[in-house]
């Protein structure tokens, strides 16, 4: 044990204000400690005793610890809860002179740069995200340390904070470290806030010194090819990322291994709205059961499984990648018996992109090496297999597979099958690969061979048959003879210890033979260690082709994954076009599909049929279908085979979507104010080559407001971008605008209404739909008939209040040149954050019916009108008033 002396608290606060952000766990014999604020933070987090050292002390210091040998556990759990840990470790030997043992700071735990399985769990990732600000641009890298990948990218101009939140979005890093200047950033830090559970880190490293990191690890990682001037901001991001993860591994450089360089216009963008409401990766409650990624994976590898959510959250833009990815699912469907080989040569294939992380940080152990050999013995019946298929992509993935065939033989060679996890006690290697291993061990071995001969002869020579030869650390080897036998002892034994039903003795030669058996079995491990370390150092090497190796897998089991998907599901392969065409036939919702009675349904966009009106009542299958277009979409541009009968489909640069009302009350944003954000957001950003879904938009607020700001939100989606558009909307008033907007058609869900009583088709079809069944699907949930009943009269009443203002109507305002600012205008213009809110100009207390007026009155042209006309104008006007201002005649009736 350590000393107690006060110096010990002294040299903890030294190390303590090296890293004041981090928890420190500081070894003290078998336990971690940690002290002061970290002891009551601990205990908290981790459900452990608060004691404290010094107890009668005046003062005493709060104090909690955990068990050494379980210390990944507890590291686990406070890195999950977003803390940060520094392991601190005690110096084996003190200096001369020392009093207390030295602690060094072995590592420090973030919860962005973790590579351990035991601490992320298989399919987790640890991502970190790091940011670098310049003027008009940021870069950003995302870092996977358990992989060694890095992705750099760079935004530009005033959409760049929006793209940041994006990409934060759409990988959810669990660490995000800048500059401590960039972190206190205004735009910098509602990003922050946007992402959840993200752990803010901040580390210094110049601009020049960031560009030094990355060249370094280009050069070890041999990817030359890398035009590091492309994008600079995000070269530095990722040159700020690796030294900041170097600086908590304590280790001079990161084993990175590919930096990928990525450019908005590689891949179809998905805004943070879009990502959740699609529920790509995980479900809107944050479950993985119920996403897209959970319903079509049928990978047989965790590499294969953490590429198919890359694809899935990356489709391509470039039309012949995507064909690529199309043909070879194409060759592995037609080949269902091949395709059912290669993926029975996937299964239970280890991870070998993680072991060779392992590898790289020196944390391989015998069983990791035999896991590889294992996967590399299984590569020339892949490449076999692939190459069979006469498909390029998979032939060329197929290449280099078995490049490390020598590494394999080696290890299969001088291994054992099923090695210890500990690499210090032995039992690594066979027989025949060293020789003064196998003669270290054949001594051991003989002693024990000794041993067991020993204890036979003396049981027999002195007549005790419960003679026995034990061993413990303390004394080693010994004899037992049980009290009722000491007496049959011979003078040669020599007492060591006394229990209370048994003598334990020794002989020399005991002692001689424990001493070869103890030294020869020592030295035996020892030599096996060296070994071991010497051949984990031949794999080492390899370690970037390993990962190359392990990326091909990985590939190679989406693509079977896909496969396996279109074949289960009778998936289509889509056709990919450079237009603005939308064309799925017999489309399903890939998640949805597998419900009893689904209902396939075609959606046509064109080049002049880009907006589609879709009405219909609720439970009418609206939001279904919005989201099965996305998803079939997205399916087809990330390579995928998609659920229709036939899909031709023009490539889609963004998708944003608007979905359902929820309030955001972390932010103190109304549902109308996050609605409006949103809008704004798509009104931006969206082009000609989006697909824009809006899903009941404007009801976060009055009837009106909300009317009249779907309707110049659809004028502007339809007139100016020119996006494709679907539009779910309750807005009866809308159904007008068909004859106004050229590009805009109705379409609605079917229901059949069978006396009074509603049965949802979920068909959609083209034109408007009768009748909002608001009513009806009230009905449907049960209210009383009573309540019903007035229900009906009201909305009879009420719909004719409103008769002045359906689109397409006479009278409506025209639209307003550009530049013009009116309220959304506003709002379309300006950044928007949480900290401003827009005083909303008050419109003129009138009714429909009075503005309706105002607005005839105004149309007149007195110059124009004969006296005649003029008094024609006037009646009509006056006989309108009057007329309007009775009750309704139903009311009469
Ligand atoms: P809306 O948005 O019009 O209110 P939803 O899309 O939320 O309707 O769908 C309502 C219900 O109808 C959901 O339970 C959904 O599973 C079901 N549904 C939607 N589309 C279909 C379809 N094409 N076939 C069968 N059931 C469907
Ligand atoms: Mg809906």
């Amino acid at each position: 044990m350590a000393s107690k002396g006060p110096g010990m608290l002294d040299q903890y606060r030294a190390i303590k204000q090296e890293h004041p952000d981090t928890v420190l766990f500081f070894r003290m014999g078998d336990f971690y400690e940690m002290f002061y604020e970290d002891a009551v933070l601990g205990a908290e987090v981790l459900g452990i005793t608060l004691t404290s050292r010094d107890k009668n002390a005046e003062n005493p210091v709060p104090m909690a610890g955990v068990p050494w040998h379980s210390v990944e556990d507890y590291l686990r759990k406070m890195v999950q809860a977003g803390h940060k840990v520094t392991v601190c470790e005690q110096a084996s030997d003190p200096l001369p002179g020392e009093k207390i043992l030295r602690r060094v700071v072995s590592r420090v735990y973030t919860p962005g740069s973790l590579y351990e399985d035991s601490l992320i769990g298989e399919d987790g990732s640890a991502l970190l995200a790091s940011v670098v600000l310049k003027s008009d641009s940021l870069g950003l890298a995302l870092l996977d340390t358990s992989t060694g990948r890095a992705w750099a990218q760079q935004f530009t101009g005033p959409s760049r904070f929006d793209r940041l939140r994006d990409e934060m979005l759409r990988w959810s890093p669990a660490e995000l470290v800048t500059t401590s200047k960039d972190a206190i950033n205004e735009s910098m830090r509602s990003v922050i806030i946007d992402v959840d559970g993200l752990s803010l880190s901040t580390h210094e490293c110049s601009p020049k010194r960031r560009m030094e990191v990355v060249r370094h690890h280009l050069d070890i990682a041999d990817l030359g090819s890398i035009d590091l001037d492309s994008r600079p901001h995000g070269m530095e991001a990722c040159g700020l990322g690796a030294s900041y993860i170097s600086s908590l591994h304590l280790i001079d450089s990161v084993p990175l291994r590919e930096i990928s360089v990525e450019d908005d216009s590689d891949y179809m963008s998905l805004d943070q709205t879009t990502l959740k409401n699609l529920e790509l990766t995980q479900t809107l409650l944050g479950e993985r059961v119920g996403s897209l990624l959970h319903a079509i994976d049928q990978t047989r590898t965790w590499m294969g499984r953490r590429m198919l959510k890359e694809w899935l959250l990356r489709p391509l833009m470039d039309k012949n990648r995507i064909a690529e990815r199309h043909s070879a699912i194409s060759s592995l469907v037609r080949a269902s018996k091949r395709l059912a080989e290669i993926r029975s040569c996937l299964q239970s294939m280890r991870d070998l992109e993680r072991l060779s992380t392992r590898l790289a940080y020196d944390r391989a152990n015998a069983r990791d090496l035999i896991a590889i050999s294992d996967a590399l013995s299984r590569m020339p019946r892949l490449q076999g297999l692939v190459n069979e298929s006469s498909d390029g992509l998979l032939i060329s993935l197929g290449n280099g597979l078995t490049k490390l065939e020598s590494i394999r033989t080696i290890i299969e060679h001088e291994l054992v099958e099923e090695p210890p996890h500990t690499i210090r006690d032995g039992g690594i290697f066979r027989i025949g690969i060293n020789e003064s291993l196998d003669e270290l061990r054949n001594r051991s071995g003989e002693g024990k061979d000794w041993l067991k001969g020993f204890e036979e002869r003396e049981r027999e020579r002195l007549n005790i048959p419960s003679l026995k030869v034990k061993f413990n650390r303390q004394f080693g080897y010994f004899v037992e003879v049980t009290k009722v036998h000491t007496d049959k002892v011979p003078k040669e034994y020599r007492r060591r210890q006394t229990l209370t039903n048994a003598e334990r003795y020794t002989t020399d030669e005991l002692a001689e033979w424990e001493d070869i058996i103890l030294n020869a079995g020592g030295r035996a491990n020892d030599l096996e260690y060296r070994l071991f370390l010497e051949l984990r150092e031949r794999v080492k090497v390899q370690s970037s082709v390993l990962s190359q190796i392990a990326r091909n897998v990985a590939a190679i089991d989406v693509l079977c994954s896909l496969a396996e998907q279109s074949r289960r599901r009778s998936w289509v392969r889509p056709e990919i076009f450079e237009d603005d065409r939308l064309d799925i036939i017999a489309g399903r919702h890939p998640v949805l599909e597998e419900i009893e009675g689904f209902v396939p349904n075609d959606i046509q966009f064109a080049k002049n049929r880009k907006f589609l009106l879709l009405t219909g009542p609720n439970m009418g299958g609206k939001s279904t279908y919005l989201r099965q277009t996305a998803l079939i979409s997205i399916l087809a541009q990330a390579g995928s085979f998609v659920p229709a009968s036939k899909a031709r489909i023009g490539l889609i640069d963004r998708v944003f979507t608007r979905v359902g009302a929820h309030d955001d009350l972390r932010r103190g944003r109304s549902t109308f104010m996050v609605e409006m954000i949103e809008v704004a957001h798509i009104l931006r950003r969206a082009t000609s080559r989006s697909l824009v879904l809006l899903d009941e938009v404007g009801r976060g607020t009055s009837t009106f407001d909300g009317l009249a700001i779907a309707w110049s939100v659809t004028e502007d989606l339809a007139k100016r971008i020119g996006a494709r558009s679907l539009f779910a909307t309750h807005y009866h008033q809308l159904v007008g605008l068909e004859g106004e907007i050229e590009s805009l058609f109705n379409i609605h869900v079917q229901v059949a209404e069978i006396n009074r009583e509603l049965t949802f088709l979920h068909t959609v079809s083209e034109g408007p739909c009768d009748d909002s069944y608001g009513v009806q699907v009230a009905s449907l949930a049960g209210l009383p008939t009573s309540v019903i009943e007035r229900a009906r009269d009201l909305l009879i009443f009420l719909e004719q209040q409103a008769e002045g203002a359906r689109a397409g109507g006479k009278g409506i305002p025209l639209s307003r040149p550009n530049g013009q600012s009116s309220l959304f205008g506003w709002m379309v213009n300006s950044e928007i954050n949480s900290e401003i809110q827009p005083s909303i100009p008050s419109a003129p207390l009138l009714s429909d019916r009075q503005r309706d007026l105002l607005e005839r009155l105004s149309a007149l042209d007195p110059d124009m009108m004969t006296p005649r006309e003029a008094l024609d104008a006037l009646y009509a006007l006056k006989a309108e008033e009057q007329g309007k201002e009775k009750m309704p005649d139903w009311v009469e009736e």
